[in-house]
């Protein structure tokens, strides 16, 4: 059994920029996704049939050409989008299946209106078409004596069967960056968090990052807190050969 993730990301080592304990993700190459692989055979599908069966002055071409692709681009975006923000990449995972699903009324339809069958999801058709991906990547080719059968009925009902087995995998992919958000944090709450985590690490050693230079002798200087004077309790830059050299310049983080 693959992990659960494997269907959103492309296989790449996950602790790839892991600077703020694994938070920060690798962006994810879309290609390898299932969800898109089965997502281009549906769009190729739905060119192909558009072209075969569908009036080509009909406006439903158009609707459900721009359907196709889009639950394929979206899928493709969301993957572009996992390394900075899991909130953007879960908003066009959900936008690629609502585009799906408007394709799979459009085949249900297009069966309805004519009087065709739809096949059962338990028909051996059904299961025929379904157990096509454990032969590997899905591709054109594997699926041709489906989708490129002369009976439009035969096309329609399995790519209804692609559609449901590519909404299955986004709902997946869903459910993983749903608890990815919960358990971690988007990008920029995980860039915040890091950022608080690096000014405590500062703090509790008294010295920052990028001190400035002593304005009279040119030290490096050490970040201070004034205990006598009007700005008592505040925090200045102090020179480490203080008392002998009195350089100081303001702190203002
Ligand atoms: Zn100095």
């Amino acid at each position: 059994m693959k992990n659960d993730r494997s269907d959103r990301s492309d296989g790449s080592d996950r602790s790839v920029g892991s600077d703020v304990g694994g938070a920060l993700r690798p962006s994810g190459g879309y290609r390898k996704l299932h969800s898109f692989q089965v997502a281009t055979v549906v769009y190729d599908g739905t060119v192909s049939f558009c072209e075969r069966f569908v009036d080509k002055r009909s406006r439903l071409v158009d609707q459900m050409v721009q359907a196709a692709r889009s639950g394929r681009q979206n899928i493709a975006e969301g993957s572009r989008a996992s390394s900075t923000s899991s909130q953007t990449e879960l908003r066009l995972v959900n936008v690629a299946r609502a585009s799906l699903d408007e394709l799979l009324l459009d085949y249900e339809d297009f069966l309805r209106q004519r009087g065709m069958p739809t096949w059962a999801p338990e028909s051996p058709e059904a299961v025929a078409v379904r157990n096509l991906w454990r032969a590997g990547a899905p591709n054109a080719e594997r699926y041709s004596p489906w989708l490129d059968h002369a009976n439009p009925a035969v096309v329609a009902n399995a790519l209804i069967c692609l559609i449901h087995q590519a909404n299955f995998l986004l709902d997946r992919q869903k459910r993983a960056l749903e608890h990815d958000f919960v358990q971690r944090g988007g990008y920029s709450e995980n860039l915040a968090a890091a950022r608080i985590a690096e000014r405590k690490r500062q703090q509790s050693e008294g010295v920052a990052q990028e001190a400035p230079t002593c304005p009279k002798c040119g030290q490096p200087m050490v970040l201070r807190t004034a205990h006598k004077g009007q700005r008592s309790g505040s925090r200045f830059w102090g020179c480490p050969r203080y008392p002998e050299c009195l350089g100081a310049r303001d702190y203002d983080r």
